[in-house]
């Protein structure tokens, strides 16, 4: 059993002095709507209440830290300290309490100017955890989460999505997905043009992909260049020109030692000839792979790895099984495609990461092995395909 303990103490007129400063904007910052509510009922010890609250927020972070800090930043209003009905002080991480913490326990003092919160945090078992996923494919940028991205990124990460990448389509999508990651330890970005977001002129496409290069050479968080490839469903006029820029962006992701995360879509010959062809030096992924046996043989050929998403949840995917099963441990992912392609039972709503699960469970069954394994296989895979790679020294 995990146990760790945090303490600290803190001068109540450091925080009376943030307070009349800084007034609201300091509090609505740092403490919880029922904390804040708590503390203005207590007239004029206000101030020690606050700074209560504030160690305890300190000391958990203290306590915590260690086992969460390469996937969460926690901020300070995820930690809320309210009262029972005996006036006794109980503390919740708001987001992380279902995945990682069992119980935190904690004890406040007052001696003269200060407050003292003691905190023992009593962690899960390992083997009681929540499985945690890799969602190597994402678009938690998509207009469909502007009013609630932030929900989703903490529903998400409760529901065990401990990594994922939030893929880039253009440049403003791309721009956007480094902007989710900047702003969240377990979001990683990438970036690329996908085939149907090209141009319909030549020039103007070497220019855009001159931005894509530079946003993956100036953001430690791009991890991929991608989505790239053909749809011929959406367009067929303009073949040559998807072929050029699918190239051109290999070329790319070569140039950088960056893999690549590929799009087909109707155009099955013509990717196998380029994934033939070219020569992906630091691999990738055909990702929402399409259930066709001669795009995996060759995609396994190439050394690429094999994504499956909702549509291998789907009754109408014929082959679905087949496939999946064609497919080494070694060479599979899972991922959402969210906010699209929702996988059964949710079949039809807006997808977000925390239904990996049910793919997860769907390869599971067909590949007669447990959910667990390929949770943790499939996250496996991903760290190695896209986390570990020594990115050439084009970034200084
Ligand atoms: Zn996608």
């Amino acid at each position: 059993m995990k146990i760790k303990c945090g303490v600290d103490i803190i001068e109540i007129s450091r925080v009376q002095e943030s307070i009349e400063n800084l007034g609201d904007k300091f509090i609505n910052k740092v403490f919880t709507q029922k904390e804040i509510e708590y503390c203005k009922n207590k007239g004029k010890m206000m101030y020690s209440h606050f700074a209560a609250r504030f160690a305890v927020k300190e000391a958990v972070f203290k306590a915590v830290s260690e086992e969460i800090k390469d996937k969460y930043s926690v901020s300070w209003k995820d930690i809320e300290t309210t009262n029972d009905i005996n006036g006794r002080p109980k503390v919740e991480m708001l987001f992380l309490k279902n995945n990682i913490i069992e119980n935190i326990d904690v004890s406040i003092s007052h001696c003269k100017d200060y407050a003292v919160a003691n905190v023992t945090v009593l962690f899960k078992w390992k083997g009681e955890f929540n499985l945690e996923y890799f969602d190597s494919h994402m678009h938690l940028d998509d207009e469909k989460f502007d009013n609630d991205r932030e929900e989703i990124i903490k529903k998400i990460y409760s529901a065990g999505v401990t990594k994922c990448i939030c893929i880039g389509t253009n440049i403003e999508t791309t721009k956007k997905t480094i902007q989710i990651a900047n702003l969240n330890n377990f979001i990683y970005a990438s970036s690329g043009l996908h085939p149907e977001d090209i141009p319909q002129n030549e020039e103007e496409l070497w220019k855009k992909l001159e931005v894509i290069k530079r946003l993956a050479i100036e953001n430690k968080k791009v991890v991929a260049i991608g989505e790239i490839g053909l749809d011929y469903y959406w367009k067929q006029d303009n073949k040559e020109l998807q072929k050029k820029a699918f190239i051109k962006q290999i070329e790319i992701a070569n140039e950088l030692n960056l893999p690549i995360s590929i799009h087909t879509r109707d155009s099955i010959d013509d990717t196998i000839g380029i994934i033939r062809k070219m020569k992906i030096i630091s691999s990738g992924v055909l990702h929402c792979c399409p259930f066709n046996i001669e795009l995996v043989k060759h995609g396994l050929d190439a050394g690429l790895y094999i994504a499956f998403g909702g549509t291998c949840t789907f009754k109408n995917s014929k082959n679905a099984e087949n496939i999946v099963k064609m497919v080494p441990m070694e060479n599979l992912l899972v991922e959402t495609d969210s906010p699209y392609l929702a996988p059964e039972p949710v079949r039809g709503t807006r997808n977000d990461s925390s239904n990996l699960k049910y793919i997860v469970q769907k390869i599971a069954e067909y590949k007669n092995a447990e959910p667990e394994f390929i949770a943790k296989k499939t996250y496996e895979n991903a760290e190695k395909l896209f986390l570990n790679k020594e990115i050439k020294n084009v970034r200084s």
